[in-house]
């Protein structure tokens, strides 16, 4: 640490409303975007790909690069590895503002939650995974679609319940809605691929899709950008921006990046930690330039 990149770097920046994103930006706010990382393993390549594409997208226009470390997973995240994260953006040569962790926005996430409650639309569920492969859930566009089992039931109050989202419900208070990506164009949502949602997990006050859709109103982001894995997922995003009255993003999915085999990296298939090339002292800046260019998609160098 100790290079002129961290005094960037805004820890302490609350959340910002959608209203006041504008006011107290540092520089032209027209584009925000945000690399939003768990840290319950180590940066890699993949990872490396993503942030340098918001950034430069960000940065090309002027605009802000923002770093959320999404910690809602208590139980996995650690701290020494969203410090990885940071020394390896440094090391790229990324410039970033960072906005508070999700473990520091649990309330904002419970209030969302009370809100959809009261108006009648999550329910709880108190199925395990195996009880739901069980049921013989059909495979859906993030696991299995849930089949609503629970729905409409007195749950046993002695188990523990995840809430889910009533999709159906939801459906017929937004109506037909509409997102925007950068290569996809305009997309009606569909999350129908998802069936009834969790929204607030069993051991955490909220899922992934409710804490980032959030998070991402807060930070005034106006670009979102992700990997195409995820683009599914905004189906179920657009519909939460509808729902909590949310300003709406733009999307840039991009491809991933593959690994010899064609398959996507991952750290769970032994893709090697980005600090192992920085502290073996490989050149960060010729790395970055080499994502940049595209150098490493498909048969790309391990
Ligand atoms: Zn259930």
């Amino acid at each position: 640490m100790g290079s002129h990149m961290s005094e960037t770097r805004i820890s302490s920046l609350p959340p910002r409303s959608s209203t006041d994103a504008a006011s107290d930006a540092p520089s032209d706010p027209s584009i925000v975007t945000r690399f939003a990382p768990s840290p319950n393993g180590k940066m890699h390549l993949g990872h490396a790909f993503s942030a340098v594409l918001a950034h430069d997208l960000a940065k090309e226009a002027g605009g802000i690069f923002l770093l959320r470390i999404e910690d809602i997973d208590g139980a996995r995240s650690r701290p020494e590895l969203a410090d990885d994260f940071r020394r390896n953006l440094e090391w790229l040569g990324l410039e970033w503002d960072e906005v508070p962790a999700q473990s520091t926005r649990l309330s904002t996430y419970e209030a969302a939650a009370s809100d959809l409650a009261e108006r009648g639309l999550l329910y709880p569920c108190t199925c395990t995974r195996k009880e739901i492969e069980a049921i013989g859930a059909q495979q859906g566009a993030d696991g299995l679609i849930y089949p609503g089992t629970c729905k409409g039931q007195n749950c046993d109050p002695d188990r523990p319940a995840a809430l889910r989202l009533n999709v159906e419900a939801a459906m017929r208070e937004v109506g037909e809605v509409v997102w925007t990506d950068e290569t996809a164009g305009a997309v009606i949502a569909d999350p129908r691929e998802f069936g009834d949602v969790v929204l607030v997990r069993k051991d955490a006050p909220a899922s992934y899709h409710l804490a980032a859709t959030l998070d991402d109103a807060a930070d005034g982001m106006t670009l979102v950008t992700r990997g195409e894995d995820l683009f599914a997922a905004t189906h179920i995003h657009r519909i939460l921006q509808e729902l909590l009255r949310l300003p709406v993003p733009h999307c840039h999915h991009h491809a991933l990046l593959l690994d010899t085999d064609g398959k996507k990296l991952a750290k769970r298939r032994g893709s090697p930690a980005l600090s192992e090339r920085r502290i073996g002292g490989e050149d960060g800046l010729m790395l970055a330039e080499q994502l940049r260019l595209h150098k490493l998609k498909g048969g790309i160098l391990l």
